[in-house]
């Protein structure tokens, strides 16, 4: 150990964050020496407050620090159709691109037997639920456009067969192999425009 205690340790606390390897911890954690206090202070502050504040939806699974989440309450929206997306971060690309009005499911994963993860492991149980619900005559599935995400759409797909739905999936056109969160507006609305029938 070269450094103090307390550098070393935000070095390693840095460590954990995704993408980012000793080097740029490091340069994290000296950023952080050289900040101002009230600076850091509210740093500090809305880390914690992103943890005790935040849960997500009861309803949609999506972040919120009230439940139901603001779009689950908003009663203007279409009740038809629900968009199904791995990760709340995708919902909020798909609320960039304004063209859907419907609500949404986030699972909170996608299925990956690599990764040992099986559909109970993310919120389709959740799903089936909301199905129960007469007003809901479409699902759209947004999932990634890679082998996890494929794999999902097409397990919800055989899932809800007896539901009697349109299922639809987004078009390709977005970056196969891709994050949803990454695709501009443009393309996703035109995934959106151009989903098809499962
Ligand atoms: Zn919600």
């Amino acid at each position: 150990m070269y450094y103090p205690e307390p550098i070393a340790k935000l070095i390693d606390a840095f460590t954990h964050l995704p993408g980012v390897g000793p080097k740029t911890a490091g340069r994290l954690a000296f950023h952080v020496l050289r900040m101002q206090e009230d600076d850091v202070i509210d740093f500090a502050k809305a880390l914690v407050n992103v943890k005790r504040n935040l849960h997500y939806c009861s309803i949609c699974g999506n972040i919120t620090d009230a439940d139901p989440c603001q779009i689950c309450q908003d009663k203007t929206r279409d009740a038809s159709i629900i968009c199904v997306v791995q990760e709340p971060k995708d919902l909020v690309a798909m609320e960039r691109t304004r063209e859907f009005n419907g609500y949404y499911h986030v699972l909170h994963g996608a299925i990956s037997p690599i990764e040992g993860i099986g559909p109970e492991e993310i919120k389709l149980k959740e799903l089936l639920n909301r199905l129960s619900d007469e007003r809901v005559q479409e699902l759209i599935l947004a999932t990634n456009p890679n082998i996890e995400g494929e794999a999902t759409a097409m397990y919800i797909s055989r899932l809800v067969k007896p539901f009697n739905l349109r299922v639809t999936r987004i078009a390709h056109g977005l970056p196969v192999g891709g994050d949803l969160e990454y695709a501009d507006e443009v393309t996703l609305s035109k995934a959106l425009e151009g989903r098809r029938e499962l």
